[in-house]
């Protein structure tokens, strides 16, 4: 499945901003560093109001939507790729993941110890991502000597090997210049061959600005700290998520309408976390397909690019192996049409068969062998 790590530095709220993510979140939020060891693991729902609308068209019993698995990670501290601090199980757990969510405190709190002594974003970030490049450094060095051993096989695995060992080197000299090897461009040819190493440095970040209730509001530019961060993830080309961990948990125990009332007061238009979800899905390249039925809807959850027997691969292996073909219907199509039958008489519902590269919000219904 589709897993994000939440990182950041002790104290700065990862813990209770995890907790609200994942209502019956274990990890415990206390004032005082290194208190999250274990890397604990919710799964969120990612939001999506066509789910909705398919359930209301088909009557379903049922609605599912896809959903993204967040990873509290272990409080991270300056020297952990030396195996400082919980430094190298934290950089186990976040090898596993396919993107980052880092945590930064935005928030002025005097009762709330900060481990570098003063709230300075930039100078947290610095930290992190230093320890993350390190760790990428070591982990490049150790393939590097690994392939420079290498007995000669074929003559492919050699010329693999020379494809790898350049891209490697160029990574390198990007990491040892502060830049992180998502942005070293690599070829169609490199990029499979560097991804085997799950570089920490590769994996998409998203920053979660966590600020004071106040410093909520829509129409809010945020906070000081926010700005700059803001400066920093636009060089960086990451996105910045402006939440606050302290109301997110206070949301978390009030009915719907009682939270809506709540961001209202605030000034918001809906709860960080949800944009969060929205943008860790999408960051990773992720696409939706539907299926509907009196039974269930429900939101699967693909990578771009996947074919219609790919994407039934998802529901079930067996889908995969036995698929004959898909009846694809667009979402918005199925919806103006008002269900399957109107969008087949309209014309609107192909056939499609094993080459087809499945659409986001494709309304699908897989024939297949079993
Ligand atoms: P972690 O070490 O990064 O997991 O941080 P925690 O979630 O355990 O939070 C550390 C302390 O900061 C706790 O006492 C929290 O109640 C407090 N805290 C977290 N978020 C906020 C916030 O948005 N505002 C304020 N004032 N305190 C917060």
């Amino acid at each position: 499945g589709l897993k994000s790590g939440i990182v950041g530095l002790p104290n700065v709220g990862k813990s209770t901003l995890f907790n609200a993510l994942c209502e019956n979140g274990k990890a415990e939020a206390a004032n005082y560093p290194f208190c999250t060891i274990e890397a604990n693991s919710g799964v969120v729902a990612v939001p999506d109001d066509r789910l909705q609308v398919l359930s209301g068209i088909t009557k379903s019993k049922t609605v599912i939507p896809t959903s993204v698995e967040f990873v509290d990670i272990a409080g991270l501290v300056k020297g952990a790729s030396k195996g400082e601090g919980l430094g190298n199980q934290f950089l186990a757990n976040i090898r596993e993941c396919d993107s980052i969510v880092q945590v930064v405190r935005c928030f002025e709190d005097d009762n709330v110890i900060h481990v570098a002594g003063k709230v300075d974003p930039l100078a947290d970030i610095d930290v992190i991502n230093f320890e993350l490049a390190l760790a990428d450094i070591g982990q490049i060095e150790r393939r590097l000597e690994r392939l420079a051993r290498g007995r000669a096989k074929s003559k492919e695995e050699i010329a693999a090997a020379e494809v790898e060992k350049g891209a490697l080197e160029r990574i390198m000299a990007g990491l040892d210049e502060n830049i992180p090897a998502r942005k070293t461009p690599l070829s169609e040819d490199e990029l499979p061959l560097v991804r085997g190493l799950q570089l920490l440095t590769m994996k998409p970040i998203t920053y979660a600005a966590n600020v004071a209730e106040g410093d909520l509001a829509d129409s809010a530019s945020g906070n000081k700290h926010v700005a700059l961060l803001r400066g920093k993830a636009a060089e960086e080309g990451c996105d910045v998520i402006v939440v606050s961990a302290q109301v997110e948990s206070e949301l978390k125990e009030l009915d719907s309408e009682e939270a809506a009332e709540f961001l209202a007061s605030l000034g918001a238009s809906e709860s960080g976390l949800s944009s969060l979800v929205r943008t860790s899905y999408q960051q990773l390249g992720l696409r939706t397909y539907f299926t509907t039925g009196e039974k269930e809807t429900r939101a699967w959850t693909i990578r771009a690019g996947m074919t219609a027997p790919q994407a039934a691969g998802v529901i079930h292996t067996d889908f995969e192996k036995g698929f004959i073909r898909a009846e694809t219907v667009a979402y918005d199509a199925f919806v103006a049409a008002g269900g399957e039958k109107e969008a087949r008489e309209r014309g609107q519902l192909r056939l499609e068969g094993k080459e087809y590269v499945v659409q986001e919000g494709d309304v699908m219904n897989f024939r297949f062998n079993v």
